[in-house]
């Protein structure tokens, strides 16, 4: 298996636009029924196309367990993949106070 280069964030985000990196992202979904697997974990389901408890429509995230940053080489594993909604993957990278970015995308995965 090739090397990724995930060193910069250029590197990033040509890694998170790959098709490699969306087929394995779309597999780990469709492997966690598209649900967070944290708020699973409480006994909460928040799945796609529900809204959260803010009244915000779900929006689902692949997270790498392992980060990307230092263990590349787990980059397309997908027993090192799980699916998180936005404010547990923003709470997991203890990001509280990130803005959005103001251009729509449609996978925010490449902010980490
Ligand atoms: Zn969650």
């Amino acid at each position: 298996m090739n090397t990724i280069d995930v060193s910069s964030r250029r590197a990033r985000a040509i890694f998170y636009s790959s098709g490699d990196w969306k087929r394995i992202r779309q597999d780990r979904l469709d492997l966690d029924n598209n649900e967070c697997q944290w708020h699973k974990a409480e006994g909460k389901t928040l799945a796609a196309g529900m809204h959260d408890e803010h009244g915000n429509l779900v929006v689902l995230e692949v997270d790498h367990i392992k980060e990307l940053a230092d263990y590349p080489e787990l980059a397309l594993d997908i027993d090192n993949l799980r699916t998180l909604c936005k404010d547990c993957h923003n709470k997991r990278h203890k990001r509280f106070n990130y803005r959005p970015s103001k251009k729509k995308r449609k996978w925010d995965d490449e902010w980490w």
